[in-house]
């Protein structure tokens, strides 16, 4: 049994996580250095000090509003951090305190930073997707070495776990790059890169979850706000905050999944 205490440190932990995503979020749009200048207000540019920048608490504490010039602090940044709290918080739960709770941890704020930059921009950015590719392809190996076992076709261990992140990558990409091909207009080319990475991170097991959660819920999402009449059919809806949280489910609930799937 993980101790109750642990929890609170994993949700503190993931605020703090989120904290730097909110920043990641602003930046890299932008164009800008995530670590130079300091957290700074947006509007009077009062450099903000470590009682400001407290997860969650913060914003609480301040009333929502700036210390130094009352500007309203966006809603966004506490919501990032305690969401981003919550899933380390399940992640604990699902992995227990291990590596492997720590290497889902850096995956869920990974998650999370795509999928704010796509809701707020419609962007999903090589200059994450990328680098967290090539990343993800060195860690496929380490995932049984943490106690994540990921069998590909019958066979387990560290190059079973790499070939079901390639075909996993492999599958991603085409099968958001055949999309994009016979409904041009719907996906980007950031979806067909997310599908890649997705599947490097997750395996060919995993990506599939991720994509049919993510079919799913975008489904039902978009009928919801047709319903509503709040958008037009032909209005885009970003697909990459569904992929991020596909990915997130499969992450944290996959083998669960596949097992009451393969029971009915
Ligand atoms: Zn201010």
């Amino acid at each position: 049994m993980t101790h109750p205490l642990a929890f609170v440190f994993a949700f503190f932990m993931g605020a703090a996580v989120g904290s730097f995503v909110n920043v990641v979020a602003d930046r890299l749009p932008a164009g800008q250095s995530l670590v130079r200048p300091g957290s700074h207000c947006p509007v009077c540019g009062t450099h903000l000090r470590a009682f400001d920048l407290v997860p969650v608490l913060s914003y609480v504490w301040l009333r929502a509003r700036c210390r130094y010039c009352g500007a309203a602090i966006p809603r966004r940044l506490p919501l990032v951090e305690a969401g981003t709290g919550l899933l380390f918080a399940f992640a604990l739960a699902s992995y227990g305190l291990s590596a492997a709770f720590a290497a889902a941890a850096v995956v869920l704020g990974l998650l999370v930073a795509i999928a704010i930059i796509d809701l707020e921009h419609g962007l999903i950015l090589d200059r994450v997707v990328l680098p967290a590719s090539v990343a993800a392809l060195f860690m496929a190996p380490l995932w049984p070495l943490v106690g994540v076992e990921r069998e590909f076709f019958l066979w387990s261990g560290p190059l079973a776990s790499l070939a079901s992140s390639l075909a996993g990558g492999v599958a991603g990409l085409v099968f958001f790059l055949a999309i994009v091909l016979l409904r041009p207009g719907g996906m980007g080319g950031g979806d067909v890169k997310l599908g890649g990475l997705l599947g490097l991170l997750l395996g060919l097991g995993g990506v599939a979850i991720a994509v049919w959660v993510a079919v799913v819920a975008g489904g039902l999402v978009a009928a919801a706000l047709l319903a509503l009449r709040k958008r037009g059919r032909k209005s885009e809806m970003p697909f990459g905050p569904f992929l991020a949280g596909g990915a997130a489910v499969a992450l944290l609930a996959g083998p669960q999944l596949q097992s009451w799937y393969l029971g009915i």
